[in-house]
């Protein structure tokens, strides 16, 4: 974390301290940068209380400057069927009713028992501003994925007949999408598994994102420039784009499985660039079939790699017991499998040449960060935008079209870690990279961001 920068200097006095309120959804890719988000505001001088549900309770002791408050979210009664369910839409909407009375209660009783500047919920959790009319209470909203999904999201043809049942022989399978032109027929297909439950979401969420008083980004203006107008003159309520949150302050990762430290000097001793990076985070789940094309895309190249395997990530098995000695052996001490690691440090280490990533949002950004090159396999939801951006609007990376297949594979990791193409989407992201850290600086925009956002909550 050597890079880090902690350049804000804005630090209210105990007397004019404020409470904010922080409810975070309960998935690694949400809670992380809301505690990241909290840990920033804490800095500027606000006390900080986290609202959170049972499911996946953070660890207290590790945020002792927070207070904490747990509620009832009954989320076991649905827990059991995410082996077989693999609709995130249906988890999220159940969260936003089970939630509902607990959290109105939870915060009547916060309320009364000191003042508090606002509410920061996690736009997945739209009921929330019901209740915040109701309380009178000021409700902004941290949204966790880009600027560019917002506005692919608000475009999607979520409610068209036939969208989304293309098969590979319809002509709107390769064609791009008319409405949102830079995703393609197929790319739907990827981002809802069930087309009116994920619409009714999304639409739930643009619509209470639009009533809130604020929305805070983890993106940066630079990145995203042409979509912050966009999103500005949509949504008519002021957007703070104040990231990478991570690079102001880490949070430590909310996940229950231990990091793979030791990773770190396997690293050590592997060439500079030469490590593929492979991982498709905390929620995404591949078949065996998918898994068995990763595994023989990695072994049939030459280069170094290090895979993070999260236990139950392949269906139907506990962790990589599918794979066969033979591949065991033919890979040997070149490549390295790990239930989790520590993905910072990973990407910030000289040894990763190249990032193979499902293109969750926080992944994505943190290889923009670390001026890392990317390989993109996105799995649902918001991805399929994000890794359209990586290749198509930054050209930072190559979206394997045809999914997980062997022969595939070969050739992008062949292409980013040997041509000059790969140099070149190389030299891209470390200009990125580069823009990133200026923002951050005193006077770059996330740095000014970062303050507006603070003078907003203060005069709230
Ligand atoms: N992550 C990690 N160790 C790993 C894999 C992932 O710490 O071995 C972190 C990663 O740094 C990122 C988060 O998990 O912050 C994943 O979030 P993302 O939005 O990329 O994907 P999601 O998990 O929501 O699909």
């Amino acid at each position: 974390m050597d890079q880090t920068h902690v350049k804000n200097s804005i630090v209210q006095s105990p007397e004019t301290r404020r409470r904010i309120i922080l409810f975070p959804l309960p998935f690694q890719g949400h809670s992380n940068p809301m505690f990241q988000l909290a840990n920033i505001l804490h800095t500027q001088g606000f006390n900080i209380t986290i609202i959170h549900t049972q499911f996946n309770s953070p660890n207290h002791s590790t945020y002792p400057h927070f207070h904490f408050r747990s509620i009832n979210d009954q989320f076991s009664e649905v827990d059991h069927l995410r082996s077989t369910n693999r609709d995130p839409s249906f988890y999220v909407k159940y969260l936003n009713r089970s939630c509902e009375d607990p959290f109105r209660n939870c915060l009547i009783d916060l309320l009364d028992e000191e003042p508090v500047a606002c509410l920061i919920s996690d736009a997945m959790f739209y009921f929330t501003q019901g209740i915040a009319d109701d309380l009178k209470l000021v409700r902004m909203v941290l949204r966790t994925s880009s600027l560019g999904c917002a506005i692919g999201y608000g475009a999607v043809p979520f409610s068209k007949e036939g969208r989304f049942n293309l098969t590979k022989q319809d002509p709107g399978y390769e064609a791009s999408v008319p409405e949102y032109p830079l995703i393609k027929g197929k790319d739907m297909l990827k981002i809802a598994v069930n087309p009116e439950g994920y619409g009714d979401l999304v639409a739930n969420m643009l619509k209470q994102m639009k009533a809130s008083s604020g929305l805070i980004w983890n993106t940066i203006k630079e990145l995203e420039e042409p979509e912050l107008e966009t999103i500005n003159q949509d949504f008519q309520v002021p957007s703070f784009t104040l990231g990478p949150f991570h690079k102001h302050f880490p949070a430590p990762s909310s996940s229950s499985i231990k990091q793979d430290r030791d990773i770190l000097s396997w690293l050590d001793t592997q060439p500079p660039k030469s490590v593929i990076y492979t991982s498709f985070g905390s929620v995404a789940r591949i078949t065996d079939l998918e898994f068995q094309e990763v595994a023989y895309g990695l072994a049939n190249t030459s280069s170094p790699f290090l895979w993070v395997v999260r236990p139950g990530m392949v269906l139907g098995f506990e962790w990589i017991e599918s794979l066969s000695e033979k591949f065991m052996e033919s890979v040997g001490d070149r490549g390295r499998i790990v239930k989790w690691c520590p993905q910072q440090e990973v990407l910030a280490h000289p040894a990763t040449g190249c990032f193979w990533t499902h293109n969750g949002w926080n992944s994505t950004l943190e290889s923009i960060c670390e001026g890392v090159p990317m390989i993109c396999s996105p799995c649902f939801v918001d991805q399929p935008i994000i890794a359209r951006y990586a290749g198509d609007v930054w050209k930072i990376g190559i979206l394997l079209e045809d999914g997980f297949e062997r022969v595939g594979i070969a050739k992008a990791i062949e292409r980013i870690m040997m041509d000059k193409d790969g140099e070149e989407m190389r030299k891209r992201v470390i200009r990125l990279k580069e823009k990133v850290n200026l923002s951050l600086d005193e006077g770059g925009s996330s740095n000014e961001s970062l303050k507006s956002l603070v003078a907003y909550i203060s005069s709230l």
